[in-house]
């Protein structure tokens, strides 16, 4: 089978190749792979995580049909992938929150992710896609909903409030929709003014003046210092990425002082990853795709991600 691989770190050291299937579990044929900030700094070696094992195969988001039976999947069925790893046995494993497991990690990067045309995986990584998802939608549900979900949840009971959402990627149009299914008022900081039409406050500039009880901000670095001066008192900030740096300055006597709070969030349980799926067959979302990109034009696929202002690429097998 065809696969994409690459033993040094950069795009131009991407190359498509054949190996032989892998693993245990089921194997599923891929139908389409998403490509996100994770995939890409995989890739370009911009990595907060260590890459195993080498020569690597990335993806981390992916959608396909089951090719065997199991248990509850069946063949013929349309899954995605949960996309951690995780041993069952420790703490977090026991309190359902196995995307923190002490001795797991992220599919696709502490074991060869999804680009290929077929994977294994276990039975417990699947989840089946509802009939009324189309392929791209289901597709972003892994990393992309997922991790709007969760910060969402995170951020505790959400009530009437003003939320700001920094960035329209691979998550933020998710959050947004999310945040206005849950009744909140919508603010994103973005260039992307399409959203207005979807009802959503689209800010090019954040004013002085503005305050809100949820920041949402991926986006890292400066940033994240200069958003937090936008919460209102005992708001809260979630942060799941760091675009734009890992380091921040921040006010600590403006955290204090105002009993803000600062949280993290990272991809979500299979619990979470359940009630998404169920509301998401329930509502319906809008999925902006960019472009999609045939799996073996990874390269351009890679420079468009780079490249682009706004939606999803889309990777199609
Ligand atoms: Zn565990």
């Amino acid at each position: 089978m065809k696969v994409i691989e690459f033993s040094k770190p950069g795009i131009d050291n991407v190359r498509v190749v054949e190996r032989n299937l892998e693993g245990t579990g089921i194997k599923i044929r891929v139908i389409k792979a998403g490509l996100n900030p994770l995939d890409y700094n995989i890739i370009d070696g911009k990595v907060v995580y260590n890459v195993y094992p080498v020569p690597h195969i990335p993806g981390s988001e992916v959608m396909g049909i089951a090719m065997e039976d199991g248990k509850t999947i069946k063949k013929g069925d349309r899954v995605i992938v949960y996309n951690r790893i995780f041993d069952n046995s420790c703490e977090m494993c026991y309190s359902g929150d196995e995307h923190l497991c002490y001795n797991g990690g992220i599919w696709g990067v502490i074991s060869n992710g999804g680009y290929s045309e077929y994977i294994k995986i276990g039975e417990q990584n699947l989840f089946k896609v509802p009939d009324n998802m189309d392929d791209n939608t289901a597709v972003s549900v892994g990393i992309g909903a997922l991790t709007s979900y969760r910060a969402l949840k995170m951020a505790g009971p959400l009530v009437n409030e003003k939320i700001l959402v920094y960035g329209a990627g691979n998550t933020g149009i998710f959050t947004v929709q999310i945040a206005r299914q849950m009744g909140l008022d919508v603010y994103v900081y973005s260039r992307n003014k399409s959203l207005e039409s979807s009802g959503i406050k689209v800010l090019d500039v954040v004013p002085e003046d503005f305050h809100a009880d949820i920041i949402i901000n991926p986006l890292g670095g400066k940033l994240f210092s200069d958003s937090i001066k936008h919460l209102k008192r005992k708001g809260r900030i979630i942060t799941y990425g760091v675009l734009t740096g890992k380091i921040a300055d921040m006010d600590i006597a403006n955290i204090y002082t105002n009993e803000l709070r600062v949280i993290g969030s990272t991809g979500g349980n299979r619990k979470d990853l359940s009630e998404l799926l169920a509301l998401m067959e329930e509502k319906h979302f809008d999925l902006p795709v960019y472009k999609e990109f045939s799996l073996w034009d990874i390269k351009e696929a890679l420079h468009a991600f780079r490249d682009r202002i706004n939606g999803r690429i889309i990777l199609d097998l």
